[in-house]
């Protein structure tokens, strides 16, 4: 259940609670005030007919003797009655002629020499009844019952029972209409909170910040600049990790340029020991490698790696990759160009033959000695195809959706055996520089036959290849991720 709803719900059910008890307390206070008035009349005339009274007791046979001029005082909705001590009816109001019984029998059993107020419910009709003795001389001769219809205050409180009923549930709706309105413009500006939160993590996006029209020292506003203070520190956090990362990737480049050099001239004038030599090389390599990688992520996570985005010709480019993978191949494995078609496409050449080197570097690494790494390219139309096929370990059908994920790697203990250990950064960063030229990756392997990475990289519209030699500049931002815990 919505918040809103929730208020408006809340709102309206204490306004319902208000009004019931408003509404008993009104019901009680008029039966209480309709209820005093009849009393008091009833007590008025019952003084009134006990002093125009004549009454006496018969002196041979005690039977009582009276006269009640209840003519004088009779009105429409007043009963009258009188009994004798043993409470048998002696007399009738002419309102009630006919009765033949007591009012409130039970107020005449009640009443000794008090006067007795009750309520009387006498074929359908609602009475106040007032059961009184009779005293003459001192002496107790008798019982008059004086009876009022209720039916004015009857009346009345049904008037007020269908004001209230109705006054209520009017009330009950406008104040919901009311009150879902007013909370609907008091969390507006929590929806506002909330879709920029929403848009930052969906533009990754976290210098964004959430612009609040309203007061700055009410809750919504005290949590808008929390809010916002979170994000200035994230960011700042972000970043200095960023720059930081990007930094030592830099660092880095120079001393191992330095010590690559420094292996070079050792080999050329013949000094240290080959196997070693040759460890020392490898290991500059993939920490070149790391390096390099290192430096594309933290660029690109911050928005600011460079692209120029150009005609390429995805045939030359791949010749030109062809020539240094034989280098990078060495004698460990053959590398040999298949197909060949002509592609034209619009991307960044440098980037593209990044991600062809690395496929390549994979490649052979993951290819045992005298085994065979084809590079192909064919033009299917819309899309150029270019495909890097080796006869090497394969990759498990299981680890294949986890590759490009960022630091995942294969059976560690098989690449540090082989001394092929990489960072398992390289696939993720291909595949979000293909991501970025529009494209896609996929890959077919087959454990100890070898795999296929296939990239996918749309052919340039007539519109593009009109434009001539364009160099269109970009700053290419990479989604941020979570990297999985284990690297
Ligand atoms: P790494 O730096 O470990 O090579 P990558 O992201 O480039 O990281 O590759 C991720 C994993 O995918 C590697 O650990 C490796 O096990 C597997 N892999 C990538 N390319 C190949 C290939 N051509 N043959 C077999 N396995 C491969």
């Amino acid at each position: 259940m919505s918040l809103r709803l929730r208020l408006t719900l809340w709102n309206t059910l204490l306004l319902a609670f208000i009004l019931s008890l408003f509404g008993v307390l009104v019901w009680g206070v008029l039966e209480f005030t309709l209820t005093r008035q009849i009393d008091e009349t009833l007590d008025r005339t019952v003084d009134q007919l006990v002093k125009t009274s004549d009454a006496s007791l018969n002196p041979q046979n005690s039977e009582l003797l009276v006269e009640l001029p209840f003519d004088a005082i009779e009105s429409p909705g007043l009963y009258m009655q009188l009994f004798n001590l043993d409470g048998a009816l002696i007399g009738n109001s002419m309102t009630i002629a006919n009765l033949d019984r007591p009012l409130d029998p039970t107020g005449l059993r009640l009443s000794g020499l008090e006067r007795e107020f009750r309520y009387v419910t006498l074929l359908g009709n609602r009475l106040r009844v007032l059961t009184t003795p009779v005293v003459v001389n001192s002496a107790h001769i008798g019982y008059l019952q004086v009876a009022s219809s209720l039916k004015m205050v009857d009346a009345a409180q049904n008037a007020v029972l269908i004001l209230m009923l109705g006054g209520g549930a009017l009330a009950i709706i406008v104040s919901m209409a009311i009150s879902s309105l007013t909370v609907k413009r008091a969390l507006r500006p929590l929806e506002t909170v909330t879709q920029t939160a929403l848009q930052i993590t969906r533009a990754d996006d976290l210098s964004m910040r959430i612009d609040h029209q309203g007061n700055y020292s009410d809750e919504i506003g005290r949590l808008v600049t929390s809010f916002n203070d979170v994000l200035g520190r994230l960011e700042r956090l972000f970043y200095s990790q960023k720059r930081f990362l990007t930094d030592i990737s830099h660092e880095l480049r120079t001393p191992l340029t330095a010590i690559r050099g420094n292996v070079d001239l050792l080999r050329r004038i013949g000094e240290g020991d080959p196997e070693s030599l040759d460890a020392i090389q490898s290991e500059t390599e993939r920490l070149t490698r790391l390096a390099g990688d290192l430096l594309t992520l933290a660029e690109a996570e911050t928005g600011s790696l460079p692209m120029a985005f150009q005609k390429v010709e995805l045939d030359t480019l791949l010749l030109a990759v062809y020539r240094d993978a034989r280098i990078l191949a060495g004698t460990k494995v053959t590398v040999k160009l298949g197909e060949e078609d002509q592609a034209l496409v619009w991307g960044d050449p440098d980037r593209i033959k990044q991600v062809l080197i690395n496929l390549i570097s994979n490649a052979i690494k993951y290819t045992p000695h005298g085994g065979t790494v084809t590079l192909g390219l064919k033009n299917m139309n819309d899309w150029g195809r270019v495909t890097v096929t080796d006869t090497g370990d394969g990759i498990p059908i299981e680890e294949i959706p986890h590759i490009f994920d960022r630091f995942y790697r294969v059976d560690k203990s098989r690449t540090r055996r082989s001394r092929a250990g990489g960072s398992g950064l390289g696939l993720s960063i291909v595949k979000w520089l293909v991501e970025a030229h529009d494209g896609r990756i996929d890959v077919t392997s087959q454990p100890n036959t070898g795999s296929t990475f296939t990239v996918w990289l749309p052919i340039m519209s007539a519109e593009q290849t009109h434009q001539g030699n364009v160099v269109e500049k970009r700053s290419i931002r990479l989604p941020l991720e979570p990297t999985p815990a284990e690297a």
